[in-house]
C-alpha cells in the first residue's frame, strides 16, 4: 500500500480561508434576506481593466491562428524584460534573475525545496497561513505538542510590542520568512527596518524570502517598494511579488520571483547558487505560466495599464482609509491600512478572535477574518479587507454604530 506523508498530521489547525467560506454560507443559509458585507479573504472587486483584457483576447487569437507550444518554464523573456525595464532594472537586477510562476502561493512555498531540512527558519506570527504549513508538511519540524509552537520554528512575533511586524531574533536562524506590507497586520517595513534585516542575514548567512504581494500599495516615503533598494540586500534576498493585487490577476494566476545571482547557500563544503537550483527546480517542475496569461502580465506593466489599476488601487486604499476612520471615530483600536489594504482591528477585552468573529457576522453581518487563523500571536485581533467597494464600506461604517 502507498504511505502518505505523514507530516501532514502535524497540521491541528484548518487551513482558514475555506472555514470562513464555510461560515459565511451558513449565516447566509440563516439570513437569505440579510446583506452581509464581506471583508474576509481579501480577495479582488475590480474586474480586468480594458488593455489587460484586449493583451490577453489578442494572445488567444493568435495562438488560434499560429502554434504556441511550451514556453520557457521559467517564463518569456518579454515578461522578463518588461518587469526589469518597469522597476527592477534600477536596482540592478537582470532578466535572468526573474522567475515568472504562477502565484506567489506557489513560490514562497516551492522555494523550500531548493533549501536543506536542516535549515532553521524563522516566521511571522501572525502571518500568511501557507508559509509555516507548507514547512510542516515538508518535514521540517517535529510535531507540536497541544497548544504549543512548533519546536522547530523560529516564530518572529508581529504584537504590539513588535509593531506589528517581524524584528531580528537574538539568536540565529538560516531562513527568514518576511511579508511587507504585512499580511495581515496591514503594516510595513521601512528602510531602517530592512537595513536591519539585511545586517541580521549578513551576520548570521541567512537566506530572507520577502513576500512583497502587496507591494502596489506602499504610499510611505520611508517603506521601500522593494528590499533592493536598501544596500546589500541582492546578496541575501529573494523577493516575490504577484499580480494578483497589482492588476487583479487572482483568478488569471501570475506572479514572479527575483533570484539574485550573488545569493549563495551551503552545500557540503562549497557554496551554491540559489539561482542554479532555483531554475533546475523550475524546469523539472514546472512548464511554466500559459502564454496569454504571460502576455497580460506584460501589457499589465505598460503605462497604459498602470494607470488604468492604479485607479483600483487607489479605490480599495480609500475604501480602507474609510473602514479604519470610521473604526476610530467609534471608538474602536486599529493597526495597519496605510500601505496595505488591511486593517488590524483589536477585539474588546477579554474576547477572542473567534467570538468577536461571530458576533461581527451575526449581529452585524460584517464578515472579517479572525486574528487566531494568521497565528496563535493573532489572536485578541481580526482582520479587516480594504478590498471593498464604497457602498459596502459607507455601510459597514453605519453598522459599526450597533457595536
Ligand atoms: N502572499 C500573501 C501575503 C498573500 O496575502 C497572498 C494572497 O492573498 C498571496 C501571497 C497569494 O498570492 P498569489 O495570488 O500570487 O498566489
Amino acid at each position: 500500500m502507498s504511505k502518505a506523508n505523514p507530516h501532514y498530521q502535524k497540521i491541528t489547525r484548518e487551513y482558514i480561508f475555506p472555514i470562513i467560506d464555510k461560515e459565511l454560507e451558513q449565516v447566509r443559509e440563516e439570513h437569505p434576506n440579510k446583506k452581509i458585507l464581506n471583508f474576509g479573504v481579501g480577495d479582488i472587486v475590480h474586474p480586468l481593466k480594458p488593455s489587460i483584457v484586449k493583451a490577453l483576447t489578442k494572445a488567444c487569437t493568435e495562438m488560434g491562428e499560429k502554434v504556441v507550444g511550451y514556453g520557457p518554464s521559467t517564463g518569456y523573456h518579454f515578461l522578463k524584460k518588461a518587469v526589469i525595464d518597469s522597476e527592477y532594472g534600477k536596482y540592478g537586477i537582470k532578466a535572468s534573475e526573474v522567475f515568472i510562476s504562477e502565484g506567489t502561493i506557489n513560490d514562497c512555498v516551492n522555494l523550500l525545496d531548493i533549501l536543506d531540512v536542516d535549515n532553521e527558519i524563522a516566521i511571522p506570527d501572525p502571518a500568511y497561513p501557507s508559509y509555516l504549513d507548507a514547512a510542516i508538511m515538508d518535514g521540517r519540524t517535529r510535531a507540536a505538542k497541544k497548544g504549543n509552537d512548533f519546536p522547530d520554528i523560529i516564530y518572529l512575533p508581529c504584537t504590539e510590542e513588535t509593531g506589528f511586524l517581524p524584528r531580528p531574533p537574538k539568536k540565529g536562524c538560516d531562513v527568514i520568512y518576511l511579508c511587507s506590507p504585512h499580511n495581515p497586520t496591514g503594516m510595513a517595513l521601512t528602510r531602517s527596518d530592512y537595513e536591519q534585516w539585511i545586517d541580521y542575514a549578513k551576520e548570521h548567512d541567512a537566506l530572507i524570502i520577502l513576500d512583497a504581494a502587496y507591494e502596489c500599495f506602499i504610499r510611505s516615503d520611508n517603506v521601500p517598494k522593494s528590499i533592493y533598494e536598501v544596500k546589500g540586500a541582492k546578496d541575501v534576498a529573494i523577493e516575490l511579488r504577484t499580480f494578483s493585487k497589482s492588476a487583479g490577476f487572482t483568478g488569471l494566476r501570475c506572479a514572479y520571483s527575483i533570484v539574485p545571482e550573488a545569493i549563495k547557500a551551503k552545500l557540503g563544503k562549497e557554496d551554491v547558487s540559489l539561482h542554479k537550483l532555483w531554475t533546475q527546480r523550475q524546469n523539472a517542475k514546472s512548464n511554466g505560466v500559459s502564454y496569454p496569461v504571460q502576455r497580460a502580465a506584460e501589457a499589465s506593466l505598460s503605462k497604459k495599464a498602470h494607470e488604468e489599476t492604479t485607479e483600483d488601487i487607489e479605490d480599495y486604499l480609500i475604501q480602507t482609509k474609510r473602514l479604519k476612520d470610521g473604526l476610530r471615530d467609534h471608538g474602536q483600536t486599529c493597526y495597519g491600512g496605510d500601505d496595505c489594504p488591511y486593517i488590524w482591528w483589536k477585539c474588546p477585552e477579554g474576547v477572542s478572535s473567534w467570538d468577536f468573529f461571530r458576533h461581527l457576522l451575526n449581529e452585524l453581518h460584517l464578515l472579517c477574518i479572525p486574528g487566531a487563523g494568521f497565528g496563535k500571536r493573532g489572536e485578541g485581533y481580526v482582520r479587516l479587507s480594504g478590498f471593498t467597494n464604497e457602498e459596502a464600506a459607507k455601510e459597514a461604517v453605519k453598522r459599526l454604530k450597533k457595536l
